[in-house]
């Protein structure tokens, strides 16, 4: 069982049921394989609220989500499609409904070979849809046969798991090593550009360029700066926290033609300090709100007097943590406890920085003098963001500072197949927003340029790549004609 079930038990014992849903079903499948059909109903940054056919709405996280596939209209009566139960049967996933969010947490064990070849068995007799789902056993076990020599079955296996997900660019371009043994040069080439150019992964895309140099069809040097930009005004990018660094310099001519300014990266890294707010102080949050919404007040009254709290504990993580340890044991029962506990705890040690507060100390630890040449800085985090109540930031600035944070325009962060060039745009736009306020330029109010304001990132993506006519102009006004 994963916390959807404990969910679905939660809200059934809090009495949560509404009236089957009729709209349109959409089918949300999970990281882990899971399946649910039902209607989005509520969507912010962090979680999706499904509520199902049978009228339990459930909590995720996006982070758990692979892929959304909106629902046509609802089947007219005499056409009615069999009801889909909420929460599908198949045997509970081992690991891994919290995913990427926890990979260290939830180390994945290596299983024996046998054991492999048993499950790659069942796995290749599904058909597309459900191979997909079990399709890392496929690879695996192309993998042992590679580290044994046995290129020929090596290279089977990873055609048969990239015939049906052909985005795992890794496999893309272990397959193309294998290919080019075996005489094919032409597919190899394809194989391993392909990887290049859309890899979001620094290491891949290092190995790719490198695999490309030895077959003669070196990838195009970066182009070097323009010498007039030497003299242009200047925002400094720094590294807060691990990032990758690769990154920043692949995106770097990007920002500098679409500004005229010069953007160049501080070769320190600069430490993101503690988690300010952790995942799971949020979703605690959602849940106890979700509680006093719709639970017996009597309810709460007791489970608040047991665990020794007032109401106003229910702000605090701690408190929270406390009274839903003793409501959820009270109202669904000790079992659940115990799950709750399970999907709760690697949320505890992965959050989010607190945007204002890097402000303060990348002001404090480099200050900008009015007449240098550096007229800002940005700190740059893949870590995530926030602010104040909000649930993220993609970037937040003022005066001289600002910082952004690419960990939700990542591939793996959306469950999307990876594409650099995607995210490039959406970091570029990003940089760009956060660069006006550091130069002190007020807000812009179109729609489509790229520094309008996102509220989430579909809005980010349907902005133009460019800045408007006001804008340039604006910018022009501050750091002269280019
Ligand atoms: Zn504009």
């Amino acid at each position: 069982m994963s916390r959807h079930d404990f969910v679905a038990q939660l809200g059934l014992s809090l009495g949560l049921l509404a009236a089957a849903g009729s709209a349109a079903a959409d089918t949300i499948r999970l990281k882990n394989g899971e399946q649910v059909e039902g209607e989005v109903i509520q969507r912010d940054e962090l979680t999706i609220t499904v509520k199902t056919r049978s009228g339990a709405q459930l909590p995720y996280l996006n982070n758990e989500i692979e892929l959304i596939e909106a629902g046509s209209a609802p089947t007219t009566a005499g056409h009615q499609a069999p009801a889909t139960p909420a929460i599908p049967t198949a045997p509970a996933p081992t690991i891994s409904s919290l995913g990427d969010l926890a990979p260290a947490v939830l180390p994945r064990t290596k299983p024996d070979r046998a054991t492999l070849e048993a499950r790659v068995a069942e796995v290749l007799a599904l058909d597309n849809v459900s191979q997909r789902k079990g399709i890392d056993a496929v690879f695996q076990l192309g993998d042992f046969m590679s580290e044994e020599g046995n290129a020929a079955r090596a290279l089977e296996l990873y055609e048969a798991g990239l015939r049906v997900d052909s985005w795992r660019l890794e496999y893309q371009l272990k397959a193309a090593r294998l290919v080019l043994a075996q005489g094919r040069r032409v597919e190899a080439i394809e194989k391993a550009k392909t990887v290049y150019q859309y890899t979001e992964s620094p290491e891949l895309m290092q190995e790719a360029k490198g695999f490309l140099a030895e077959l003669g069809t070196p990838v195009a040097a970066r182009p070097t700066d323009d010498p007039a930009l030497a003299k242009r005004p200047e925002i400094v990018l720094v590294p807060v926290g691990g990032v990758r660094r690769w990154l920043l310099e692949d995106f770097r001519q990007e920002l500098q033609t679409k500004t005229g300014l010069k953007y160049s990266i501080a070769p320190y890294d600069f430490d993101a300090g503690p988690i300010d707010r952790t995942y799971a102080s949020h979703l605690t949050g959602a849940i106890v709100a979700q509680i006093l919404a719709e639970a017996p007040p009597e309810q709460v009254k007791a489970a608040l007097s047991e665990a020794g709290l007032a109401k106003a504990d229910l702000e605090t993580p701690k408190g929270r943590r406390a009274f839903l340890e003793v409501f959820i044991r009270k109202t669904a029962g000790p079992e659940q406890l115990a799950k709750f506990r399970q999907e709760i705890s690697p949320l505890e040690q992965t959050g989010q920085r607190d945007a204002e507060r890097l402000i303060k100390v990348l002001a404090g630890r480099s200050p900008v003098a009015h007449d240098g040449q550096v007229k800002g800085y940005v700190g740059v985090l893949e870590a995530d963001l926030f602010v104040k109540d909000n649930n993220f930031v993609f970037g937040w600035a003022g005066p001289s500072h600002g910082v952004m944070s690419y960990h939700r325009f990542l591939a793996e962060f959306n469950g999307e197949p990876p594409n650099r060039t995607r995210l490039r745009s959406r970091f570029v736009k990003q940089v760009i927003s956060s660069t006006f306020y550091v130069l002190g330029i007020e807000r812009c109010t179109s729609a489509t340029c790229m520094r309008a304001y996102p509220n989430d990132l579909t809005e980010h993506d349907q902005k133009e790549n460019e800045l408007c006519a006001r804008c340039k102009e604006k910018l022009r006004a501050v750091i002269g004609p280019l």
